[in-house]
């Protein structure tokens, strides 16, 4: 019974401690919330900036880079846009005359072509110059005939004003001892492609379309381009020419 009694008492004696110091209590509680939020404000500030590299990393879904914001604003289905070359600046590259590059692309491809020759490579062309209602027909017309949708049929064909043929620089390029290969995939195992692999650049031709390639158009071993002076150059790496001297 005396055991029993000392509880409420001791309780008593506590709740008179608490209600005495009230006010203190409440000052403690109020000023070590304070603190914590002081405290856990700056711990936050430190961590986002030691965590900030990581957590860029993070936020970016797709390791493949993009497309400059340039490439962004004005591509359609990844293509980018290109005004048509003047008949007056093209040139033949073939004794019919049907297929047609600019002047200096039209030179280079021909010093390319005779050069493979004496190598034993037949460097065909296939496509150079091309308008842009030519691509309309390409475009649409095979579009509806293998009843392709839009998405699908801009992996493997340029909507028109969006294709490299219109600015006479490019040009598709097939084996000349196996036309089999010709505009397929199967043409990065001919003797052709070897060569040109080797020794495009020195004409300054590249592939346009290589595998994965940020404008996310089908690999396509097949399709040249000239780079080898100002205008083709600008028409091709203008965006890329202005990042850098934004860097500058
Ligand atoms: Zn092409």
């Amino acid at each position: 019974m005396r055991r029993s009694d000392d509880i409420p008492e001791a309780i008593r004696k506590r709740s008179y401690k608490k209600s005495s110091n009230g006010i203190p209590f409440l000052l403690f509680i109020l000023t070590t919330a304070v603190g914590v939020a002081i405290l856990s404000f700056f711990l936050k500030i430190f961590m986002d900036s030691s965590l900030s590299p990581r957590t860029a990393i993070t936020t970016t879904p797709n390791p493949i880079p993009t497309a400059t914001p340039t490439e962004k604003l004005d591509n359609i289905l990844g293509h980018l846009p290109y005004a048509e070359a003047k008949q007056e600046a093209l040139e033949p590259i073939t004794a019919k005359g049907h297929i047609r590059l600019r002047k200096s692309a039209a030179a280079k491809f021909l010093a390319m072509q005779q050069d493979a020759r004496a190598q034993g490579i037949i460097l065909e062309p296939i496509s150079g110059f091309r308008s842009i209602q030519e691509q309309k027909y390409l475009f649409f017309k095979v579009k509806e005939s293998r009843g392709q949708e839009t998405t699908k049929r801009a992996r493997v064909s340029a909507p028109p004003g969006y294709s490299e043929h219109h600015t006479g620089y490019a040009v598709d390029i097939g084996d000349g001892k196996n036309p089999s290969s010709n505009l397929n995939d199967n043409f990065e195992r001919t003797d052709a492609f070897h060569w040109l692999e080797k020794n495009a650049n020195k004409y300054s031709f590249e592939m346009s379309f290589p595998r994965n390639n940020v404008q996310g158009v089908s690999y396509e071993p097949w399709h040249w381009r000239f780079i080898g002076d100002q205008d083709s150059l600008e028409t091709f790496y203008k965006a890329k020419e202005l990042k850098k001297q934004t860097k500058l």
